[in-house]
């Protein structure tokens, strides 16, 4: 049997550029991860794919797969349901690979209490007026929803205490770069029994 894999928490604020940073991480040379697609109830946005961006579903399909104890963890996030599907993540990890998260902060401690020994990243913009600026550049929320967006990242700021590791999101070349060796480092990690 192989050994089992590393679970890897890719955490933030929602526009601080964790989808970016991800996404940059498996165009890049270092793709020695599978990334775990979310399941969530919100709308589709235009050029995203079912199945690969995240697997779109309805409500109740949401509710029934938590109820199944389908979900490693899940939250609800303006509005929607998103959350991790269980079983490729079990199953990914049993096939020794390494298992990449890209999740909210509440969700991110779900998975803390479950998995202590996954490594939990804290992406973080370089300050709250450039988030705003981002959410506004990416044209997808209206007004309203970015306020709410920010004012939710205000408090999600203060639970970088509870990760691992905080990698500042200035140029995501660099973040991808500091990302890349903190995986690194975890794989040399001594075990300690
Ligand atoms: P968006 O609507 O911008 O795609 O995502 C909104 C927020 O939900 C982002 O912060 C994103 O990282 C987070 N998110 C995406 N997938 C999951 C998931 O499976 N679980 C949790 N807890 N959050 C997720």
């Amino acid at each position: 049997m192989p050994e089992r894999g590393m679970l890897i928490v890719l955490s933030g604020p929602s526009g601080v550029g964790k989808g970016t940073v991800r996404q940059a991480m498996m165009n890049s040379g270092f793709r020695d991860f599978k990334y775990s697609v979310s399941m969530t109830t919100r709308k589709m946005r235009p050029g995203e794919v079912d199945g690969v961006d995240y697997y779109f579903r309805t409500k109740e399909q949401f509710e029934e797969e938590i109820a199944n104890g389908q979900m490693l963890e899940y939250a609800q996030y303006v509005g929607n349901y998103y959350g991790t599907p269980l079983r490729y993540v079990n199953e990914t990890l049993d096939q020794g690979r390494d298992v990449l998260l890209e999740i909210e902060v509440n969700g991110a401690m779900q998975v803390r209490a479950k998995c202590p020994d996954a490594a939990f990243i804290f992406l973080t913009p370089p300050d709250l007026d450039e988030l705003k600026h981002r959410l506004e550049g990416r044209g997808t929320d209206d007004q309203a929803t970015i306020e709410r967006r920010v004012a939710k990242a205000v408090g999600e700021l203060k639970m970088m205490s509870n990760y691992d590791y905080a990698v500042v999101n200035d140029k995501v070349e660099l973040a991808v770069e500091r990302i890349e060796s903190i995986i690194k480092s975890e794989h040399l990690r001594v075990q300690r029994v």
